[in-house]
C-alpha cells in the first residue's frame, strides 16, 4: 500500500463526502464544514463567517484558538510532551496544586475525556462506598437522573435514559438506579431508601444535552443535604456547565460570582464530594479532565488501581492552566453572567411575540435554550439551525425542538446583539412560513 493524504477536496460537498465515505457515521453534523476558528467566530471552507453558539458543547469557553492558551500549548509541546505517569514530570505537580486551589479540593486526579472522568468518579465512589462505608461486596449502587447525560462508555450508556445511546449495546453495567431530574422528593426517597447499601448520587447541575433543564431552585442543595444525612457521596458533573459557563465558576456556586474559590462556603457553594470537570478546562484546544475529591475520598485510590497513559501529561497540564488564567483575567464569569441575563431578554422578547413558533427560552449565564413549540418528532428545530446558519450563526438541536445557544464566553455584547439578530430574522421569516 502506498497512500497520501487526498489534498484534491477543496469544497464543502467533496469534504462531507469524504467523511460519509470513510469515516463512521455516528454523528448528524449540520453540513457545514469550517476550516478556521477565532474568539466566538469561525469561518467555513468558503471563507462564510458565522458565530459559533455551540463552543463544541461549551468546550470553547475561552474562545477559539485563544492565542494564550495556543502558545503554551506550543512552547510546552517543543518541550515535552508526554512521559506517561511511569515517571514525574515537572508540570503536573505544578498544575496540580493550582488546580485544586483554584477548585478548593485537596486532591485532583487527570484524565483526558469527560466520560473518563466520569468513568473515574464512579471507580472512586464504588470504592469508598466498600473501604470507608462498609457497603457489602459488589452491592454498592449509585443514584443518577432521568434524561442525565454523562458520555458514551457502556458504563455510563447502562444508566442513560436515551433509546438511541442504549440500544444493542447491552449487557448493561448493573449498580444503577435513576430518579427524575429535578424531584427533590423522589431523590429524597431514593437515597433513603437503604441508605447502607448506596454509594453516591451523580448529577448535572443543569442538564446540558438534555435540553437545558435548569432545576427548580433548592435542587442541588436538597441533593447534597441527602447525601449527607445518609453518608453517600454527592458527585457533580460540571463538565458542561463548569468553568464560568453559566456566570459562576461552577454551577454548584450558584449565585457567587467570585472569580475562583471563595471563602463564603458552605452558605453559598454546595460542596460535592466529587467534581467532575472537562471540556473548557482546556478552553478546547486539548482534551483534558479532572476529577477532585478531598483526601478521605481520593486516598482511596492507590497505586494501579486506576490511570491512563496520557492522563496528567505535559501539554494537559500547561494548556489547563493557562486556560484557567484567562478565565480570571478575562472576566469570564462576569460576562457570562452579564450578557447571558442580556441574552434571555432579547430572547424572551421573540417568544412573546411570536408565541406560535417560540414556546419559551431558559438557561443561566451562556448555557441557554430556545424551546420550538412543536413537537420533538418535527423537523422545525433543524430547519431552524438550517436557516440560523445561511444567516451566519452556528447552533444545533438537542431532543428534536429544543435548540441551545452557548457561544464562548469572550463574545463582546456587540457581538451578541448582532446574532440575536440574526436569530430575530430567522424567527420572522420562519414564523411567516408555519
Ligand atoms: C460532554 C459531557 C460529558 C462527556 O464528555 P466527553 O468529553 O464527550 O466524553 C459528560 N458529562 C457532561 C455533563 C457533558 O456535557
Amino acid at each position: 500500500m502506498n497512500q497520501t493524504i487526498d489534498a484534491t477536496a477543496t469544497t464543502a460537498a467533496e469534504f462531507i463526502d469524504l467523511e460519509d465515505r470513510h469515516g463512521a457515521h455516528n454523528y448528524h453534523p449540520l453540513p457545514v464544514v469550517l476550516a478556521k476558528g477565532e474568539g466566538c467566530h469561525v469561518w467555513d471552507v468558503d471563507g462564510k463567517h458565522y458565530y459559533d453558539f455551540l463552543s463544541a458543547y461549551s468546550a470553547v469557553n475561552q474562545g477559539h484558538c485563544h492565542p494564550r492558551i495556543v502558545d503554551k500549548m506550543v512552547e510546552q509541546s517543543r518541550k515535552l510532551t508526554l512521559t506517561s505517569r511511569a515517571f514525574h514530570n515537572d508540570q503536573l505537580g505544578v498544575y496540580e496544586k493550582y488546580v485544586t486551589e483554584y477548585f478548593a479540593f485537596d486532591k485532583v486526579l487527570p484524565m483526558n475525556t469527560g466520560a473518563e472522568g466520569v468513568e473515574t468518579a464512579i471507580k472512586i465512589c464504588r470504592k469508598w462506598g466498600y473501604e470507608k462505608k462498609g457497603i457489602p461486596d459488589n452491592q454498592a449502587r449509585i443514584i443518577v437522573c432521568g434524561q442525565n447525560f454523562h458520555g458514551r462508555t457502556v458504563t455510563i450508556i447502562s444508566f442513560s435514559s436515551d433509546q438511541g445511546a442504549r440500544d444493542n449495546f447491552g449487557p448493561y453495567t448493573p449498580g444503577f438506579e435513576s430518579v427524575p431530574y429535578g424531584d427533590i422528593a423522589a431523590m429524597e426517597a431514593a437515597v433513603g431508601n437503604d441508605p447502607a447499601t448506596i454509594a453516591g448520587v451523580l448529577v448535572e447541575p443543569i442538564q446540558g444535552e438534555a435540553g437545558v433543564f435548569v432545576p427548580q431552585d433548592g435542587y442541588i442543595e436538597a441533593v447534597a443535604a441527602a447525601c449527607k444525612k445518609h453518608n453517600v457521596l454527592f458527585i457533580a458533573d460540571e463538565i458542561q456547565t463548569g468553568v464560568a459557563r453559566t456566570g459562576a465558576l461552577l454551577r454548584i456556586c450558584g449565585d457567587c460570582a467570585c472569580a475562583g474559590h471563595c471563602e463564603r462556603q458552605p452558605a453559598t457553594y454546595v460542596r460535592p464530594d466529587i467534581l467532575i470537570l472537562g471540556k473548557a478546562l482546556s478552553g478546547g484546544v486539548y482534551p483534558v479532565s479532572a476529577v477532585f475529591a478531598d483526601d478521605e475520598v481520593m486516598n482511596v485510590i492507590q497505586p494501579g488501581q486506576h490511570g491512563s497513559t496520557f492522563g496528567g501529561n505535559p501539554v494537559a497540564c500547561a494548556v489547563a492552566m493557562e486556560a484557567l488564567e484567562v478565565v480570571r483575567d478575562e472576566h469570564l464569569i462576569q460576562n457570562a453572567r452579564t450578557l447571558g441575563a442580556r441574552f434571555r431578554a432579547e430572547m424572551q422578547s421573540l417568544v412573546d411575540q411570536y408565541p406560535g413558533l417560540l414556546k419559551l427560552v431558559r438557561g443561566k449565564g451562556l448555557l441557554n435554550a430556545l424551546v420550538i413549540n412543536d413537537s420533538p418528532d418535527s423537523d422545525t428545530a433543524w430547519n431552524f439551525c438550517l436557516a440560523l446558519a445561511e444567516g451566519g450563526l452556528l447552533a444545533k438541536p438537542t431532543h428534536g425542538n429544543i435548540i441551545r445557544f452557548a457561544p464562548p464566553l469572550v463574545i463582546t455584547e456587540a457581538q451578541l446583539l448582532e446574532a440575536c439578530g440574526i436569530i430575530g430574522g430567522v424567527v420572522k421569516k420562519m414564523a411567516k412560513t408555519r
